[in-house]
C-alpha cells in the first residue's frame, strides 16, 4: 500500500509511524485502542488539547457558511477578526500578513526587510543576520537563516550570503554572556551597511538547541539594530502565546521587533495558520514607494476556517488563565524533572514556562526513552539527545502527575538507573 512521506524521515517511514484512530482531549488514541497521554501536544499547537468544543464548533460554525475564499479583491470578518486581535495583542506591529505555515512567516519577514530597505533607497542591505543554533523552517528561505549545521546540512548553500552569530548559550537567568554581544557587535559593525535584517526565536531555540538564553540578550541586540539601522526580525512561531510565561517570549524584555512571526498555536492546533506583523513605519514603507505593494500572495492566504479557529482559540486562551496554568506547570516539571540532572546520562535539565528539557549525553539514549515511554502510556517524541515536554496548558492536575512521573520514569530507566529512583505517584 502506498504510504505518505513523514517529517524527517524515510519512505516507508522509519520506524513504522504508530496507527492514530482520533484523539480525546489530551490522550492520543491509536487503532488498537491504546491511549496515550500526549507530553509535547503535537509539536506545542494544541495548547488546549485536542478536541475542545470552542475550536471545533467555531470551525464548523465557518465551515458551513464560507470555507474558503481568495484573498485577492476580496475580504471576510474572520480575517479581519483576526488582524484586529492581533493588532491589540501586539499594539506597535499592528500591520498582520496571513500566510499558511510558520516557515513561509518566516519567508514573507525575510522578504517584508527587504522591500522595506528598498522602498528606503537602500537596496543594498539585503543580507541577513541569523543565530548559531538557530532554527526558523524548512523552506528555502527559512533554511537560509536557520543554522546549517543543525538539521540542513544538505542544504548548507541556502545559507551561503547568511551572517550567523555566536548562539546564546548561558541560559535564562545568566548574566555571562557580554562576550558574545561583543563578538556580535563586531559583525554589526563591520556588515551593517549589506544587513536588511537579524531574525532570531527570543528567550528560547528550539529545534536548533531547545536552550533558553537571557532577556538581556534580546535587549542587547536590539540597542545594537537601532545604532546600525538593522531590523529586528523576531520568530515566535515556537515561542508565541505563553509558552515561555510571557504571551509573546521577546516581552520578558523591554524591546519592541520590527517584524514578528507567529504560528503553530495561533489556532490551537486545529489547522495551520501564521501571520507576519510588522509595524505600520514598515508597512507605509513599502505601500508608498514602488512597486506600491508587498509582493506576495499565498492561494490560501487568511483561509476563514483557520482565521476562526484562530479568533476562536485567543477568545479561550483569554479565558483559560493561561499564564496561571504556564507558571503551575513551570513549577511543576521543574521540581519532578530537576533531580533528573543528578542521573549520569543526562548533560542537563532546563524549564521555563511550559517547556521541560532533558538533554541526554547521546542521541541513542534520547532515543531509547521513547518505547520505555510508550510502554508508560506516554507520547514523547525525543529529537537529538533532547527529551522534552511541552504539554497542553489545560491537562488535569492527575494527568499531569502521570506524565511527569513517566517521563522520570523512562529517562531513569533509559539511563540504567535501575528502578530505585521510580516516583511514588507512578
Ligand atoms: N520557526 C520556528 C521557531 C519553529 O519552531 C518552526 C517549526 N518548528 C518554524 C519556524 C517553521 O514552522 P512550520 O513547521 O509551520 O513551517
Amino acid at each position: 500500500m502506498t504510504q505518505p512521506w513523514h517529517p524527517y524521515n524515510s519512505l516507508p517511514a522509519r520506524p513504522t509511524p504508530l496507527s492514530l484512530s482520533h484523539t480525546d482531549q489530551h490522550h492520543l488514541v491509536l487503532t488498537d485502542g491504546t491511549r496515550l497521554l500526549d507530553g509535547i501536544a503535537s509539536w506545542w499547537t494544541c495548547i488546549f488539547g485536542y478536541n475542545r468544543p470552542e475550536l471545533v464548533q467555531a470551525v464548523q460554525q465557518q465551515a458551513a457558511s464560507l470555507s474558503h475564499v481568495m484573498f485577492a479583491g476580496l475580504s471576510h470578518p474572520p480575517a479581519e477578526a483576526l488582524a484586529q486581535r492581533l493588532a491589540a495583542l501586539l499594539p506597535a506591529t499592528p500591520s498582520v500578513f496571513f500566510s499558511d505555515s510558520g516557515s513561509v512567516a518566516v519567508e514573507v519577514a525575510l522578504k517584508m526587510a527587504r522591500q522595506y530597505w528598498q522602498a528606503m533607497g537602500r537596496p543594498d542591505k539585503k543580507r541577513f543576520m541569523a543565530l548559531k543554533n538557530g532554527y526558523h523552517g524548512d523552506t528555502w528561505g527559512a533554511m537560509g537563516v536557520s543554522d546549517p549545521d543543525s538539521l540542513h546540512q544538505q542544504f548548507r548553500d541556502a545559507s551561503e550570503q547568511t551572517l550567523f552569530a555566536p548562539a546564546p548559550l548561558y541560559g535564562f537567568t545568566s548574566v555571562d554572556d557580554q562576550d558574545d554581544i561583543i563578538a556580535i557587535e563586531a559583525l554589526f559593525k563591520t556588515h551593517h551597511q549589506q544587513l536588511a535584517a537579524i531574525i532570531l526565536e527570543p528567550i528560547w531555540q528550539g529545534a536548533g538547541a531547545m536552550n533558553f538564553y537571557r532577556p538581556a540578550f534580546l535587549l542587547a541586540i536590539r540597542q545594537l539594530c537601532d545604532e546600525y539601522h538593522v531590523l529586528l526580525i523576531v520568530d515566535e512561531i515556537a515561542t508565541g502565546f505563553g509558552k515561555t510565561g510571557k504571551l509573546f517570549a521577546y516581552q520578558h524584555a523591554p524591546i519592541q521587533p520590527d517584524i514578528i512571526c507567529l504560528g503553530k498555536a495561533l489556532t490551537g492546533g486545529m489547522m495551520t495558520l501564521a501571520a507576519t506583523c510588522t509595524t505600520t513605519s514598515i508597512s507605509d514603507a513599502i505601500s508608498r514607494h514602488p512597486p506600491y505593494r508587498f509582493m506576495h500572495g499565498p492561494t490560501y492566504m487568511a483561509n476563514p476556517l483557520a482565521c476562526a479557529a484562530a479568533n476562536a482559540s485567543l477568545q479561550l486562551l483569554d479565558k483559560i488563565d493561561w499564564q496561571s496554568c504556564v507558571l503551575q506547570w513551570q513549577a511543576e516539571i521543574h521540581s519532578a524533572l530537576r533531580p533528573l540532572a543528578l542521573l549520569q546520562g543526562v548533560n542537563s535539565v532546563r524549564v521555563l514556562g511550559h517547556i521541560g528539557v532533558i538533554e541526554l549525553e547521546t542521541p541513542a539514549l534520547a532515543a531509547a526513552v521513547q518505547p520505555i515511554a510508550l510502554s508508560l502510556g506516554i507520547w514523547l517524541r525525543p529529537f537529538g539527545a533532547w527529551v522534552y515536554l511541552t504539554p497542553a496548558y489545560t491537562m488535569p492536575a492527575k494527568e499531569r502527575t502521570t506524565l511527569l512521573s513517566a517521563t522520570v520514569l523512562a529517562v531513569t530507566q533509559a539511563c540504567g538507573q535501575g528502578l530505585s529512583a521510580i516516583p511514588e505517584s507512578i
